[in-house]
């Protein structure tokens, strides 16, 4: 167990806003006198006006909340020469700055009001599946851009192809077997083997074994809990398991409630957000952990999980570059890259699957920055800026982020990239790009993906270790892809391929032609 997890507790927000709030009492103070002043000068039949104007406001007959409408009864009433004196007294009272402001000092701590109620190790419960009518959820929220139309696509529940009668169908239809599902079961045993007693998890997973099993990550991303922490999560997240339902509840509260505390609460642009960010993984953290704040949220729809989840989206928000893409650090002058872009564009999509708010300039932005690193039609995708030479990992990036954001199945740049990516087939040496192909093949469909997935999930099930300690895990030691595998060791392995394995339910088949030819009833 590292010092360094016990060490990394939650900051709270307090000295800077704390002096903003004196100062704005202070200047509250001065106000009532100068009111008062105001009043004594005012003309009898302005006082009697007020008078009415308070009446209709104790009447309800006219609100705070509409501001607009109280100034305009003062000035139709308005014959005299004392206007602009009214004018002042109305913008004094009743400024709607003033609300709003007051609103917005107000010191928001996201982690204070999460008082999530820990599972207890009972008997699993069957929980009856509700049907949510959230048609009319999605219809009252009109997004104003096709990209988000997409993004929700044909989920009509959140993630609902996780619910086991919905997860056993897909698994069938998309090619999962039953020793693929198998496979899934022991992967979230190791996972949940090698949780540390804080609900976190490590890259150095061997400390939580006592070395039972070897293959940690590199030592510089060994302080990057928040990004192991939700790489574990979400394979279990993926198999329809939540903090409140499901056999691991107990591990996903914890892991979820370590991401919560862990993140640092604050301000930016007037919002709450949670930064997730850390030493070691940096927006690649922050990515994941919202992804797993947001996928959490969506599935279970527990209101204690909503502000942080929404915070995390609106750190997303704040860190994009000025390209539209996302880099190490938060707004990095020199532009995002395709990589680190891929986890926040993921995190928007299951924050909006969970009805969260995504400003539409945000999933503009990031279609701005593929379109920045895109060569042939949209159909190859670089790492900073265009590449001729196929990046496996960037193209399969790029092109699922299209998915996400509104090319359809017919549009050029999915119809060659997908035949690249078809091309290049399953990479043993790259799990990264493995992860990613798999999702983009799978909602394409057709011959691609049967090959594919075949090889892959077959390869996957075999290469699984069976040894006493490392049971249910996965190691690739001539791993080339540095992300993932070479630096974030066993415990990131097994997360990618635990999750490729999901591939088949983790989410709705993104393109409702190609389920309708699959026979998929909607
Ligand atoms: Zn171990």
């Amino acid at each position: 167990m590292p010092d360094n997890a016990s060490s990394s507790k939650p900051e709270s927000v307090t000295s800077p806003e704390d002096a903003e709030e004196s100062a704005e009492n202070a200047t509250e103070d001065a106000d009532p006198q100068r009111r008062f002043l105001i009043f004594n000068a005012a003309p009898a039949w302005m006082v009697s006006m007020l008078v009415h104007v308070l009446i209709l406001l104790v009447l309800g007959l006219v609100t705070i909340a509409d501001p607009i409408k109280i100034v305009n009864v003062l000035t139709a009433n308005n014959t005299g020469d004392d206007g602009p004196e009214i004018e002042e007294f109305t913008i004094e009272e009743i400024d709607p700055g003033e609300i709003s402001e007051l609103e917005e000092t107000e010191p928001v701590d996201v982690t204070e009001s999460v008082e999530m109620v820990e599972p207890t190790e009972v008997e699993q419960v069957d929980i009856p599946t509700v049907d949510l009518d959230t048609a009319d959820l999605a219809a009252e929220m009109a997004p104003t851009a096709v990209s988000l139309q997409t993004l929700t696509s044909t989920q009509l529940q959140p993630l609902g192809s996780r619910t086991s009668e919905m997860k056993k169908k897909l698994l069938r239809d998309y090619g999962g077997t039953e020793s693929s599902e198998a496979a899934v079961t022991e992967a979230l045993k190791w996972l949940s083997r090698h949780q540390l007693p804080n609900g976190a998890w490590t890259f150095q997973h061997h400390l939580a074994c006592n070395g039972a099993c070897g293959n940690p990550g590199e030592m510089n991303r060994a302080k990057a809990f928040n990004a192991a922490t939700a790489m574990a999560l979400l394979p279990f997240l993926g198999a329809g398991q939540t903090h409140i339902q499901g056999e691991f509840r107990p591990v996903v509260f914890r892991g979820l409630r370590f991401l919560i505390q862990n993140g640092k609460p604050g301000r930016k642009g007037g919002l709450p957000v949670l930064d997730l960010s850390e030493g070691g993984g940096n927006m690649y953290s922050h990515g994941l952990a919202a992804i797993a704040l947001c996928e959490a949220y969506a599935m279970s729809e527990d209101p204690e999980l909503a502000g942080p989840a929404q915070a995390s989206l609106n750190f997303i928000t704040y860190a994009q570059c000025r390209d539209g893409g996302w880099r190490y650090r938060p707004q990095q002058p020199d532009g995002g890259d395709t990589s680190v872009t891929g986890w926040q564009v993921m995190a928007l999509k299951s924050g909006y699957m969970g009805h969260l708010s995504i400003p539409p300039q945000t999933i503009q932005g990031s279609m701005l920055f593929l379109d920045k690193v895109q060569s042939k039609n949209g159909s190859l995708y670089g790492y900073a800026s265009p590449s001729q030479q196929i990046r496996p990992s960037c193209a399969a990036i790029g092109l699922l982020c299209r998915m996400y954001t509104g090319w359809d199945k017919n549009h050029p740049g999915i119809v060659d990239g997908v035949k690249e990516l078809a091309k290049i087939g399953v990479l043993k040496n790259d799990i990264y790009y493995d992860y990613y192909a798999a999702q983009v093949l799978r909602h394409y469909g057709g011959s691609e993906w049967d090959e594919f997935n075949v090889e892959l999930r077959d390869w996957l099930v075999s290469t699984q270790d069976q040894s006493a300690g490392a049971k249910g895990s996965w190691h690739f030691p001539n791993s080339a892809s540095h992300r993932g595998p070479k630096e974030g060791g066993r415990l990131a392995s097994t997360a990618f391929a635990t999750m490729i394995l999901e591939v088949y339910y983790r989410h709705m088949p993104l393109y409702a032609d190609a389920a309708a030819e699959e026979d998929f009833p909607l």
